[in-house]
């Protein structure tokens, strides 16, 4: 049997589109044969997706997406093979969905500022039992016609800088990673050129990463070039990082990204599910 891995994508829970039902049976349907649910600071839509997956013929992989602040900015932890149950997880992640909904607050105060009154009702009906993100608030002025497009939303108000955007201390990096390894899972970097790092800052974040017990770095994530994988490859191989491969998948109207189709993780490159 050919393995296709994915061991990165959100569901309703934070701020995917699709419930945990609907994502295993999509990735089912793209015969996904290893999936992990990684959403932003919960794992409360594991318990969903493994009801689903048992009378499926994939194998679910529990995990989380963290957001960390080190050094001033934010950067991703996902940790798989977690154990959900785990105390530091369980009342970790209250702690995060606290500072999420308090972030929320501040987000939609500026935007009431701004004559965008609103904000806050949305976001709470719409992230409903879930994580509330900044994607919920790039929906509502999509659709209350403040911006002409999602990405236009981060652009003119919610990216950092920018006049909605409200500066957040997450969880410390090395919290993150003893929260991930305590419970038994594995933690890596999260689509690591996304941050925008100079070779140097990035360098010095890997450092620190592994030295606080990081394993892993996503070398193939959605929308990578070649290019993109070579870079990133070369940095797990430099720091003896495993190599990670996750679609980042959030909605099945982003033509970009699908379920499992991700390039194949370069030879040279220890791969994370050698762990499994
Ligand atoms: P949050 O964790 O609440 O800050 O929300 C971050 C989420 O918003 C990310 O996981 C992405 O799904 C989305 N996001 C962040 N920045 C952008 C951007 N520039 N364009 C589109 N989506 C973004
Ligand atoms: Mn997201
Ligand atoms: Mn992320
Ligand atoms: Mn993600």
């Amino acid at each position: 049997m050919t393995f296709k891995i994915d061991l990165h994508c959100h569901s309703n829970f934070s701020d995917g589109a699709l419930s945990p039902k609907d994502l295993i049976t999509r990735a089912q349907s793209q015969q996904v044969s290893h999936l992990a649910l990684t959403d932003h600071d919960t794992t409360a839509g594991l318990t969903e997706a493994g009801i689903y997956a048992k009378t499926s013929h994939l194998t679910l992989i529990n995990g989380i997406e963290l957001s960390t602040t080190w050094n001033n900015r934010c950067f991703h932890i996902v940790g798989i093979n977690i154990d959900p149950d785990a105390c530091a997880l369980q009342s970790g992640t209250l702690l995060l969905g606290q500072t999420r909904l308090e972030r929320a607050e501040k987000i939609a105060l500026k935007l009431a500022k701004r004559r965008i009154p609103g904000a806050m009702d949305y976001v709470l009906k719409k992230a409903g039992h879930g994580m509330i993100t900044r994607s919920h608030f790039a929906q509502f002025l999509l659709e209350e016609n403040h911006v002409s497009s999602f990405q236009n939303a981060f652009d003119k108000y919610l990216g950092a800088g920018k006049s909605a955007f409200v500066s957040t201390s997450w969880i410390e990096l090395e919290t993150a990673i003893n929260w991930i390894s305590d419970s038994g899972g594995h933690a890596i970097i999260a689509h690591p050129l996304r941050y925008k790092l100079t070779n140097s800052w990035l360098k010095r974040f890997l450092t620190a990463f592994k030295l606080a017990g990081g394993i892993g770095i996503e070398v193939v994530t959605g929308n990578n070039n070649p290019d993109d994988i070579r870079r990133a490859g070369q940095f797990a191989l430099t720091f003896d990082l495993y190599g990670s491969v996750g679609s980042d998948f959030h909605s099945d109207k982003n033509k970009w990204v699908e379920l499992g189709r991700l390039a194949p993780l370069p030879r040279d490159i220890k791969p994370i599910w050698d762990l499994f």
